[in-house]
């Protein structure tokens, strides 16, 4: 390394050390200071749980025990995308982190979901090969309010890393409609039942696409996304999520 390159990291390095001085990393969890580049404390990081095997080889519901088969839900509904999977449990630390990436503006947890998901969930990406990443939108009212869509954030930059196109304007939703939560799952599905559209049906006719959202909790969403890319003529669509509800059967 150059002397000019090892005085500009020293340089840089000692700029971030004033920023942390004055404004100290915080604890995506608990709020509480943070010491170096870490999004959680150790004992919030010690509390995330990843969702891991057994569950739903298509809805991705977790089972505390057993082995690997489909959950009584799919048996009944088929859902309408081929196979949804989760990264961690939506509880604890990791609740609280979605909630200020979603309405607190802590976009720099961003990179943190990135990194999970291709560290947790890489074969499952390896083995769907999706050709085209797509944010489950929010509608223009919501986004105006929020300034970000926070799914966005997150299909952007796994799609950067994994060398694929990310549309961000082809699933829309065009009826507002209240928050799913505190509703029942036969309500949530009512509640967005003809609420997403697709526009330039030819950027996923044909295509594998890949489906991203913040928590998974009955499905209702993303099942209505997947209806209408399917209807709009998707070879396939599968669903990533940073969370799962916690209804681990
Ligand atoms: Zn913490
Ligand atoms: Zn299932």
């Amino acid at each position: 390394m150059s002397i000019k390159a090892w005085v500009s990291k020293g340089l840089i390095s000692s700029i971030s050390q004033i920023v942390d001085l004055f404004f100290p990393p915080l604890c995506s969890g608990c709020g509480g200071y943070v010491k170096g580049n870490r999004f959680f404390c150790l004992e919030c990081e010690s509390k995330i749980k990843p969702v891991l095997p057994p569950f739903c080889p298509l809805c991705g519901r977790p089972y505390h025990l057993g082995e690997m088969h489909l959950c009584g839900e799919c048996l009944k509904d088929t859902p309408f995308f081929k196979a949804a999977r989760s990264v961690f449990f939506y509880e604890g630390p990791v609740r609280e982190a979605i909630i200020s990436f979603k309405f607190k503006e802590n976009i720099a947890l961003r990179k943190f979901w990135v990194r999970e998901i291709l560290f947790f969930l890489g074969s499952f990406l390896q083995k769907i090969k999706p050709e085209v990443i797509l944010p489950v939108p929010l509608h223009i009212k919501r986004l105006r309010q929020r300034g970000y869509n926070q799914s966005l954030l997150i299909a952007k930059d796994l799609a950067a890393k994994l060398g694929l196109r990310c549309e961000a304007r082809v699933l829309r939703k065009v009826k507002a409609t209240p928050p799913q939560v505190g509703l029942t799952a036969a309500e949530r599905e009512r509640n967005v039942r003809g609420s997403f559209a697709v526009k330039k049906k030819e950027r996923i006719k044909g295509k594998c696409v890949l489906l991203i959202d913040d928590v998974f909790t009955t499905g209702s969403t993303v099942n209505e996304c997947a209806r209408v890319l399917m209807q709009a003529g998707a070879k396939a669509v599968f669903v990533i999520t940073l969370a799962r509800a916690t209804d681990a059967v």
